[in-house]
């Protein structure tokens, strides 16, 4: 630290990213990332762009912005996209709370939301997920905050239904409701046909996991086209150059080959039902997972010694030193080979213990 530091920073914990080893020793299943590689028509797209890069990128992400809405039955002034969903939800922080609007949200959700309140100088709090781990969908009921919900929810994999989030919504019509559903494309069901009727309501996505672009960084909401201005607002006092050409271009192309990202999403629910079924036959309780990974604990290791032996074995998990989820390790579903392997180390180590 400087001691130049503001005061803010000087009090800040910052998000801790999962762990990205350069080496291919590991098989990865710890940031969410798709087993995937992008689509054949993203990559094309993404290497012909770089013959353009002496070019500011468009800041309006035309192209893109109209394919989107395309694809989601919305019109373009009702999509913003952003350097990776992270951006829109900080974004969304910054246009709907400020020191008396404060944010609400789980006591066990996204680590990024508590840093991007403290950040922005915005008070926040958390509201207990029940002993099951669900939302208490009551406990959002006419709060007047900005309320955040990951739908599924990270890091246990639980979702509400769209009935769920519209009663959400019916009790907080002067405030503003974001659903991040960075993991709906795995069996959760998208508030993204709410927006007409809700004007309080921002969903937000990300091409990082179902599109398999976590490293061009491309995310969006979808919103009344009021609440899309304001965070162009935030993002032209910001960076209007926020989503890079590549990736712009990338974007689109993945958008144009549904398919693909449709047949990876029914693969990875596959292997999710597997590997769940698979933990459960060893005796661990795994929770219901809408995700594209599985949140797991087991009577016979602490969760942080589970992480350590995996990793030694040569996987790589998620593991959060957080009161209520200590005992858990967070697995990202891969292929099926992975799959199977996570399963038979496991199987391994459960009779060393
Ligand atoms: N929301 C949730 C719930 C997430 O887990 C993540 C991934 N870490 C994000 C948003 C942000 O993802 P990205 O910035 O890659 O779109």
């Amino acid at each position: 630290m400087s001691r130049y530091q503001g005061a803010r920073l000087s009090t800040l914990s910052p998000y801790t990213p999962g762990e990205q080893p350069r080496d291919a020793k590991y098989v990865k299943l710890n940031t969410n990332e798709s087993p995937f590689e992008p689509s054949e028509k993203a990559q094309k797209l993404a290497a012909e762009a770089a013959g353009r890069l002496q070019l500011y990128s468009d800041p309006t992400c035309r192209v893109l912005v109209d394919k989107l809405a395309e694809v989601y039955g919305v019109d373009a002034d009702e999509v913003i996209v952003t350097n990776g969903s992270d951006e829109v939800l900080d974004f969304a922080f910054q246009a709907f709370c400020d020191e008396d609007v404060s944010a609400r949200f789980p006591d066990i959700t996204y680590g990024f939301y508590p840093v991007f309140a403290a950040r922005n100088g915005i008070p926040y709090e958390t509201v207990a997920l029940r002993d099951d781990f669900t939302i208490d969908i009551e406990q959002y009921f006419g709060v007047g905050k900005t309320i955040f919900i990951a739908n599924p929810n990270a890091p246990t994999g639980i979702a509400l239904s769209r009935d769920e989030i519209e009663q959400i919504l019916i009790h907080n019509k002067d405030n503003v409701v974001v659903i991040d559903e960075a993991y709906v494309d795995f069996g959760g069901e998208s508030a993204v046909p709410l927006i007409k009727k809700y004007d309080n309501l921002l969903v937000t996505q990300t091409f990082s996991k179902s599109r398999s672009l976590a490293g061009g960084r491309l995310g969006f909401g979808i919103g009344n086209r009021e609440l899309i201005a304001d965070l162009h607002t935030v993002r032209y006092s910001t960076n209007p150059y926020n989503v890079n050409s590549m990736t712009a271009a990338a974007g689109y192309g993945v958008l144009c080959d549904e398919d693909y990202t449709r047949a990876n999403c029914r693969t990875i629910i596959e292997n999710r039902d597997y590997t769940t079924a698979a933990l459960r036959e060893l005796g661990f309780r795994v929770l219901d997972s809408k995700a594209n990974f599985v949140f797991a604990t087991t009577p016979a290791m602490h969760g942080a010694d589970l992480y350590a032996a995996l990793k030694q074995n040569g996987i790589l998990v998620r593991h959060f030193d957080s009161p209520r989820i200590s005992d858990f390790v967070r697995i990202s579903i891969g292929t099926r080979e992975q799959m199977q392997t996570l399963v038979d180390v496991v199987e391994k180590l459960l009779t060393e213990v």
